[in-house]
C-alpha cells in the first residue's frame, strides 16, 4: 500500500514537472539540507546522480550564506550509523562533504544507539521517546540497559574511532548529542550537558571544532535554541521542512528529510517538499503541521 502510494504521488509529481518548478521558484538562491540516517552506498550514488547536474553542493556552514543564483545542497546524516563508512567512495566520486551528526557517547565506543536496542524495540521505541527522560532511563535500566555501559552482547551500531579517522578528511563530523534523548523531555541541566559535553566529546574523537548540532528527532523549543547557543554551538539543524538562505535563524534549520530506500524518482519527489507535507497529513499530524507554519517550531519526526 505505502509502495503503491509512492508509486502514484511520484508519477503525478515527475509528470507535473514539479521538481523543476520548484527548483525554479524556490530553491535557487536557497540551500536545501538533505537529512539521511543509513542508505546504502547504491542508493545515495543514484540521488547524486540524480542531482550532479541541477545543483551545487556546498558544505553545511555555507547553509545560510548568501545565494548566487543556482539552487545548492548540503548533505547531512544524523546519528552516526556504522555503514556510513561504506559511504566514503560516494562521497569522493561526487566531491560531496558531507556532515555526520554524530551521537558522542555512542560512536567510538562499543555502544549501541538505545533505540536500535533489543529491549528498547520489545518497551517500544515511539512510547519510550515521548516519556520524561529520567523514567526512559529507569525503565530500560530495570529491562537490563544502560546507555553508558558497554554491552559486549550487543550489535555495536555506531562508526568506530579507526572509520571516523578514515573519513575525517572528506567528512565533517558534528554533534547529535552524547545519548540521543528527546530534548523537551529532558531537565534543563541534562538537555546542557547533552549539548556541551557532546560538543567537547566530538571535538576529542575528531580533533576538529564541533559547532554544529542536530536535535535528537528534530525536537526542540525555544528552551533547546537558548542552551544551544549557550554551549557554544554556531547553527542547530531541525527536520522543519524548508530550505534554507541568508536570512534563515541558525539555530532553526530546515531539512528535507529524506527516506534512506528512496528510488531516485521518489527522492525527487521528495525534494518538491509536497510528498513530505503529505507525511504528516497522513500521519495526523495536522495540527502539529500548522503549529508548525503559524507558531514556533518544534517538530516529531524519525530519528
Ligand atoms: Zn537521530
Amino acid at each position: 500500500m505505502k509502495s503503491l502510494m509512492r508509486e502514484i504521488l511520484t508519477r503525478a509529481l515527475l509528470f507535473t514537472g514539479a521538481p523543476a518548478v520548484v527548483r525554479a521558484l524556490f530553491w535557487r538562491d536557497r540551500v536545501a539540507i538533505l537529512l539521511y540516517h543509513d542508505p546504502t552506498p547504491a542508493t545515495l550514488d543514484a540521488h547524486f546522480q540524480y542531482l550532479k547536474d541541477k545543483v551545487e553542493f556546498v558544505p553545511l556552514s555555507q547553509a545560510n550564506s548568501r545565494g548566487n543564483g543556482r539552487p545548492r545542497v548540503a548533505v547531512t546524516f544524523d546519528d552516526g550509523h556504522v555503514r556510513n563508512a561504506n559511504l566514503l567512495p560516494v562521497f569522493i566520486k561526487y566531491g560531496v562533504r558531507p556532515t555526520i551528526y554524530i551521537c558522542s557517547s555512542v560512536v567510538a565506543h562499543e555502544r549501541t544507539h538505545w533505540w536500535l536496542h533489543p529491549i528498547a524495540k520489545n518497551a517500544g521505541v515511539k512510547r519510550l521517546i515521548r516519556m520524561k527522560n529520567d523514567e526512559r532511563l529507569a525503565e530500560l535500566d530495570a529491562r537490563g540497559f544502560r546507555q553508558d555501559r558497554l554491552d559486549e552482547a550487543a550489535t555495536i551500531s555506531g562508526l568506530s574511532a579507526a572509520q571516523i579517522e578514515a573519513m575525517r578528511p572528506y567528512v565533517d563530523f558534528q554533534s547529535h548529542t552524547r545519548f540521543h534523548p528527546t530534548l523537551t523531555r529532558c531537565e534543563e541541566d541534562e538537555c546542557f550537558e547533552e549539548m556541551a559535553v557532546s560538543k567537547v566529546e566530538v571535538e576529542r574523537i575528531v580533533g576538529k571544532p564541533c559547532e554544529h548540532f542536530a536535535y535528537p528527532y528534530g525536537i526542540y523549543g525555544s528552551r533547546e535554541v537558548a542552551l544551544l547557543k549557550a554551549a557554544g554551538y554556531k547553527t542547530g539543524r531541525t527536520t522543519d521542512v524548508g530550505w534554507n538562505d541568508e536570512g534563515s535563524d541558525p539555530f532553526r534549520l530546515k531539512a528535507f528529510d529524506i527516506e534512506d530506500d528512496s528510488s531516485a524518482q521518489w527522492f525527487a519527489a521528495q525534494l518538491t517538499g509536497l510528498t513530505l507535507v503529505l507525511r504528516y497529513l497522513r500521519l495526523g499530524r495536522i495540527r502539529r503541521f500548522g503549529a508548525r507554519l503559524f507558531a514556533r517550531p518544534q517538530s516529531l519526526n524519525r530519528a
